[in-house]
């Protein structure tokens, strides 16, 4: 499944997806179809199916084949995107990643303005007016607009959208799942010599995939896992954290798991102004019909977002990489650089190189079950021309010297 999937995420361009030469056929299908096309064991199905759930926060059958090839390649891969070494998920920030926006927000000193959101967004005169909800104005000569392209539906702009743009934000939903962190008094799978890091194949378990939340100090040891949507039915609080920590002693095979001191949760879905997470998803037919007009201006408005990075899209990397770009997209537009100064390629972290990966041979060289059913069928092809040809040469049907 993975090599299939890199295979056919090397013909999709990173910066335009809907080029690709299968474009418009894998953006008819879904990642259901196309899993039930290349895997042919339940289990293929059932790993193919949980790859895209912790992936993308979704179901195989609501994403486009074409999106979901392109979203892991231009994380690098399979490998890349779901690994912990060397992967998209090796690191984390200590004290938490959320420092890093309120880092800049002091440096910015009192600009950043927080619980306003944006309600109208009028381009008619010399500058572009901005209004937030609770009717402060902003004026500037041009806009950065950074959420998810589904958010900007509760704005209201004059002139109004394009009506492509207008379509595009109406379809792109975003994804959906509840983070859940339990607690524990010391990170006791330790003692088995376990990470911490689960993947939990079992009908009956919410969680399919945990990390070890612990601080780096040690402190507060935790297991943090993703709920995904088709569990939702599980109502009430105390329900969840109880079937979780079920699941997390019968995979661990330790019961310590049934004691939290504590549980938190944070369901995304419930965010006013996120919609969902981790990022939005595409849905079959909208990434080649109107994916290009993604990162296109609306006059003075541009767009930054994670869902328009062409590296990392999904993640806060590609948040950055689009923020920058949208800020040089305006930076030539005021002639302050030139055109080709917009995509600027980010430097590989000398801290965090990304390193190439390594695999097996038995990897590289083992067939897939179509590969195993092509090379029976030529082994009992050339068993059989070999044993027609031992029978004609028995029956003297051959010519001997
Ligand atoms: C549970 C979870 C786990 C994740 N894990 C990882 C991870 O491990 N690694 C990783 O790299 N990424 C992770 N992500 C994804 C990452 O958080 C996003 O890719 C990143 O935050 C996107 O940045 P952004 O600036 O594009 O958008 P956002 O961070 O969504 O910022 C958009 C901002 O716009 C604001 N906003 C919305 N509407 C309006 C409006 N009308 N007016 C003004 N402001 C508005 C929102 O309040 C928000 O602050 C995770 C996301 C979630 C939810």
């Amino acid at each position: 499944f993975w090599r299939t999937m890199d295979k056919l995420g090397k013909e999709i361009p990173l910066e335009a997806p809907w080029d690709a030469p299968h474009a418009e056929e894998w953006d008819k299908m879904t990642m259901k179809e196309l899993i039930n096309k290349i895997c042919w064991t339940k289990s293929a199905k059932e790993f193919a199916t949980f790859f895209v759930n912790v992936n993308v926060t979704s179901e195989p059958h609501e994403v486009s084949a074409l999106w979901f090839l392109w979203y892991v390649r231009q994380c690098g891969g399979t490998a890349r995107i779901f690994s912990i070494t060397n992967g998209g998920q090796e690191r984390k920030f200590k004290g938490g990643s959320g420092q890093i926006s309120e880092k800049i927000m002091e440096r910015l000193k009192g600009r950043v303005k927080l619980e306003r959101p944006v309600v109208r967004i009028d381009q008619t005169g010399d500058n572009v007016i901005v209004e937030t909800l609770n009717h402060e104005i902003y004026e500037g000569k041009y806009v950065i607009s950074a959420i998810p392209p589904i958010l900007t539906t509760k704005i209201h702009y004059k002139p109004e959208l394009p009506s492509k743009r207008n379509q595009l934000i109406q379809r792109l939903p975003m994804g959906c799942v509840i983070k859940c962190m339990v607690y524990y008094r010391e990170a006791f799978w330790e003692r088995k010599g376990y990470c911490g890091s689960f993947i939990i194949e079992d009908e009956e378990s919410p969680i399919g995939i945990t990390i070890d939340d612990t601080k780096p100090d040690g402190s507060f040891p935790a297991i943090m896992g993703f709920f995904p949507p088709f569990f939702f039915f599980l109502i009430l609080f105390s329900y969840r954290k109880k079937k979780i920590c079920e699941a997390y002693a019968k995979a661990m095979g330790m019961e310590e798991a049934l004691h939290p001191v504590h549980y938190e949760e944070k369901n995304w879905t419930m965010e006013q102004y996120s919609g969902g997470c981790y990022t939005a998803y595409f849905p079959p037919g909208i990434m080649y019909s109107y994916g290009r007009i993604i990162r296109q201006p609306i006059d003075r408005i541009y767009f930054a977002g994670t869902e328009t990075a062409t590296q990392w899209s999904g993640y806060m990397e590609g948040a950055v990489q689009a923020g920058e770009r949208a800020a040089r997209e305006v930076l030539h537009r005021m002639g302050r650089i030139s055109v080709n100064e917009i995509w600027m390629p980010e430097p590989e972290s000398k801290d965090v190189p990304a390193r190439p990966f390594t695999t097996t041979f038995w990897e590289r060289n083992l067939p897939s079950v179509p590969g195993l059913l092509c090379l029976l069928s030529s082994t009992v092809c050339f068993t059989s021309v070999a044993a027609a040809g031992l029978f004609a040469y028995k029956k003297g049907l051959l010519i001997r010297n």
